[in-house]
């Protein structure tokens, strides 16, 4: 109204009302089905956390129940190889939008086996390939790191999901073979897939996934254990190509709209990184045609609307 003040509504009354209208919002989306075990899920689930860098947690809705992060885990995974590779990753996987689908294969073949970036599948199998090659035992590290970061000794892999992914891998399978015909493999193809599909079928809720990656939204400081996860240069690396290929083939529509770093999975969730505030994740596993959850989609842009949270006004 023209004269008054509208008090700014509180952070979690706001999260209620935005998960209120994604549900009204007309039917729309598909559960992913290509990994069968992920068409188990209830469709309707739908949460959305945002965890503030002063320790703040806000939920709404099914924010607390644990989901399949599916490609979120290659944020995990690539933080983890930057540390432990260096430089050197980046001769064996590129920081370029792949313009393509998240499991393409014919770019592949074109540029030599070299994956466009780690968002992709192709690219997130090289850095598993670069941890199954380090760690005598890679997915134990892993899955400390992420429980570590989250704060939960709990989190762990949904052996269903893990197996059925194994079950109807063969697309990621022909993504690793071609890698290695091209040498850019170096462990064996299928202890490497077996890390792969390991971690994305790691269970996390939002209120895990948000709190998890905290350290990104603050150049590479976990807030709640003050430890340093990575170095500046790395966060703001991470956060450029979330920006760049993290929802994958519609990366610049969601930088257009949002203007979030962010990534998301196809069990439905979404993950959007605010530097100096927190991190938003939201889930609700109906995909659109690029893979990424329709609700989802929905709550985090109209939360970075609400809040003016863009990085690149
Ligand atoms: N496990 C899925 C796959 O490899 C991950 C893809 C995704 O979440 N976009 O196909």
């Amino acid at each position: 109204m023209e004269g008054t003040l509208q008090r700014p509504k509180h952070t979690a009354e706001l999260l209620q009302d935005i998960l209120e209208r994604a549900k009204a919002l007309p039917e729309q989306g598909k559960v992913a089905d290509y990994i069968p075990a992920l068409a188990e899920v209830n469709p309707d689930y739908t949460g959305i956390a945002v965890a503030e860098l002063d320790g703040n947690v806000h939920i709404a809705g099914d924010a607390q129940i644990p989901f399949s992060i599916q490609s979120i885990s290659k944020i995990f995974g690539l933080t983890l190889a930057m540390e432990r590779m260096g430089d050197a990753l980046w001769q064996r996987v590129r920081m370029e939008p792949s313009g393509q689908a998240f499991n393409s294969i014919m770019q592949l073949e074109w540029e030599q086996g070299i994956p466009r970036n780690p968002f992709i599948n192709a690219g997130a199998i090289v850095v598993a390939d670069t941890l199954v090659s380090h760690y005598s035992a890679s997915r134990t590290a892993l899955i400390q790191f992420v429980r570590s970061l989250a704060n939960n000794p709990l989190i762990h892999a949904d052996e269903t999901v893990w197996q059925s992914e194994r079950e109807h891998g063969s697309r990621n399978a022909a993504l690793a073979y071609l890698m290695k015909s091209f040498n850019n493999i170096e462990a064996d193809v299928e202890t490497v897939l077996d890390h792969y599909f390991y971690q994305c079928s790691l269970n996390m809720s939002c209120v895990d996934v948000a709190r998890s990656l905290a350290f990104l939204a603050n150049r590479g400081l976990q807030p709640s254990s003050r430890e340093i996860i990575c170095d500046p240069r790395s966060t703001h690396r991470i956060n450029a190509m979330l920006s760049t290929s993290g929802m994958y083939d519609q990366s610049g529509e969601f930088a257009f709209s949002v203007g979030l770093p962010a990534k998301s999975g196809v069990g439905g969730g979404l993950v959007a990184v605010v530097p100096d505030y927190g991190v938003i994740c939201a889930w609700s596993p109906k995909l659109n045609r690029f893979g990424n959850s329709c609700r989802g989609m929905y709550m985090v842009t109209q939360l970075a609307e609400e809040l003016g949270l863009s990085v690149y006004s």
